[in-house]
C-alpha cells in the first residue's frame, strides 16, 4: 500500500511502476477519491466544531436561545451523521484502491515483463562432472525407498509425495542446520500457525490479488497461509513497536500451502511444485530507513548464500525483473540451484524487500526516540525450503550406487553419517 499523499505528489512515478510490474492502477481515480476523502473529512471536522460551539453558546443561552440552539445542534447533527457515513465509505472505497497500489521498484531492478529477463549478478560453484549417468531426486527417491509418489496422491490428490526413511531425516538436518545459522545471527524462532484469516493475508499483500493461488476453507472464513511471513506480520499488526527493540528479526517455520492453479502442467514430476511443502524464513520488521534496509536485503541474501555452500550447491543469484518481483516489491533476489537432471538451475530461495508497503497493509508501526511515529519496512528471504532443495540436494551429491554423500555441516544432525 502506498501513501495517498505520495501518490498525490508523484503520479507519474506511480503510473510509471505500474506499468514496469505490468499491472492495472488507476492513479488518476485513487487521487480523486482520496480528494474526496479530504473534502469530506474537513466537512466533518466542521461540523464537530460547530457541535462543540453550540454546545459552548447553550450554557449561557436564554430559554428561548436554547429552542434555536436547540434546532440548530439538530441540523448539524444530522448532517454530520451523513457526512461522516460518506467519509466511512469514501474511505473504504479509498483503501480498496491504495491495496492495489505498486510499490516503486528500485531504478536498479532490470526493466522486463517476467522471470526470463532476470538478470544472473553472482554466481557460486561449477555444475559436478558425473562419471556415471545421474539419475533425478524421483529415481532417486523411488530406488532408495525414501518417497512415495503415486501412493501418496490416493489421499492427497496431484503433486502429493511421502518422505520416508533417510530422507526425513535429511530433511529435518537441512531445517536444523538453518535454524542454527539463524539463531547464531540472533533471530527469534517462530513456529507460526498456517490457519490465517482475510486480514492477515490483506495486510501480507497475498490479498486482494493473489487468492486463486491460496486454499480457503469457506466455512470457517480461514485460509491455508503460503508462507510463514503471513503469522510473522501478522504478530506485528497494528502495533506500535519502541524503536529500540528493532529490528526484529525472526525465523518463521512452517508448512507452507500453495494451489499452484497458475503452474498446471509445469513441474509435475517429483519434488519441485508441490502443494505442501516446509520453509524457514528469514524476515526482519526495520527502521523506516532505505539504507538500513539495504543492508538487511545483503545480510538476508548472505546467508542464504552461505547456506547453499556450506551445502556445496552451484547456485546463482538473479536480480529479478520489474516484471517479476510483484506488485509490493522494492526489491527482489532470487538464488537459483543447479538441478543435474535438469541441466539448469531453479529458485530456490527468493529474498525481497517492501519498504513500508507491508507495513502500511498491517499497521506495523514503531516510535522514535523524539516520539513520532513510522510505518517501518519489511523484508524476507527464504533460508531453506524443502522438498525442492533436498531434491537438489541428493541429485547433486548422488554416487554411482545411489547412495548420497552428506555435506559435513549436515553430520552432526545425522549421528555423524557421511553417506547416506
Ligand atoms: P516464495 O515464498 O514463493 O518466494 O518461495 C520461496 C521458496 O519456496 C522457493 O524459492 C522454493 O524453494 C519454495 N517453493 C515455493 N513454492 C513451492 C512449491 N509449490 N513447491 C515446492 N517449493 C516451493
Amino acid at each position: 500500500m502506498l501513501d495517498i499523499k505520495f501518490i498525490r505528489d508523484n503520479p507519474e512515478t506511480v503510473a510509471r511502476a505500474a506499468a514496469l510490474k505490468g499491472v492495472e492502477f488507476d492513479v488518476a481515480e485513487t487521487v480523486r477519491v482520496g480528494d474526496e476523502v479530504r473534502r469530506l473529512q474537513t466537512t466533518v471536522d466542521e461540523g464537530q466544531r460547530v457541535r462543540r460551539e453550540v454546545a459552548e453558546k447553550f450554557k449561557g443561552a436564554t430559554p428561548e436561545q436554547r429552542e434555536q440552539l436547540r434546532v440548530e445542534a439538530k441540523r448539524n447533527d444530522d448532517e454530520l451523521k451523513e457526512n461522516r457515513a460518506q467519509l466511512e465509505e469514501r474511505r473504504s472505497e479509498l483503501r480498496e484502491y491504495l491495496l492495489r497500489a505498486p510499490n516503486v521498484p528500485w531504478e536498479g531492478s532490470p526493466v522486463g515483463d517476467g522471470e526470463a529477463d532476470n538478470v544472473v549478478i553472482r554466481q557460486w560453484g561449477a555444475p559436478r562432472e558425473f562419471d556415471f549417468e545421474p539419475i533425478d531426486h524421483v529415481d532417486l527417491f523411488t530406488k532408495r525407498n525414501w518417497a512415495e509418489f503415486d501412493r501418496a496422491r490416493k489421499t492427497a490428490g496431484d503433486r502429493a509425495y511421502a518422505l520416508k526413511n533417510e530422507a526425513v531425516l535429511l530433511e529435518r538436518a537441512i531445517h536444523s542446520y538453518a535454524i542454527d545459522v539463524l539463531l547464531g545471527k540472533d533471530f527469534e524462532l517462530v513456529s507460526t500457525p498456517v490457519l490465517a484469516q482475510r486480514e492477515a493475508l490483506v495486510g501480507t499483500g497475498f490479498l486482494p490479488g493473489h487468492a486463486e493461488e491460496i486454499y480457503y476453507l469457506e466455512r470457517d472464513e480461514l485460509f491455508l497461509a503460503g508462507t510463514s511471513e503471513v503469522a510473522l506480520v501478522g504478530l506485528n499488526s497494528n502495533e506500535v513497536i519502541d524503536a529500540r527493540e528493532l529490528p526484529r528479526r525472526y525465523a518463521g517455520l512452517s508448512t507452507c500451502f500453495r494451489r499452484e492453479v497458475g503452474s498446471a502442467g509445469r513441474d509435475v514430476r517429483g519434488l519441485l511444485r508441490v502443494h505442501q511443502f516446509e520453509k524457514v524464513e528469514q524476515f526482519i520488521i526495520c527502521q523506516a530507513d532505505r539504507a538500513e534496509s539495504d543492508r538487511w536485503h545483503e545480510a538476508l541474501l548472505s546467508t542464504s548464500e552461505q547456506i547453499l555452500q556450506s551445502f556445496e550447491l552451484p547456485h546463482q543469484v538473479v536480480e529479478c525483473c520489474t516484471g517479476d518481483m510483484g506488485l509490493g516489491k522494492y526489491r527482489m533476489n532470487d538464488i537459483n540451484t543447479w538441478f543435474p537432471s535438469l541441466q539448469t538451475y531453479r529458485e530456490t530461495h527468493s529474498c525481497s524487500s517492501l519498504g513500508d508497503w507491508q507495513a502500511r497493509r498491517a499497521g506495523i508501526r514503531y516510535k522514535d526516540t523524539d516520539g513520532a511515529i513510522h510505518f517501518a519496512y519489511t523484508l524476507n528471504n527464504t533460508a531453506v525450503a524443502t522438498p525442492r532443495l533436498l531434491g537438489a540436494l541428493v541429485e547433486n551429491n548422488q554416487q554411482a550406487d545411489g547412495s548420497v554423500t552428506v555435506p559435513a555441516v549436515l553430520r552432526p544432525y545425522l549421528g555423524g553419517r557421511a553417506v547416506l
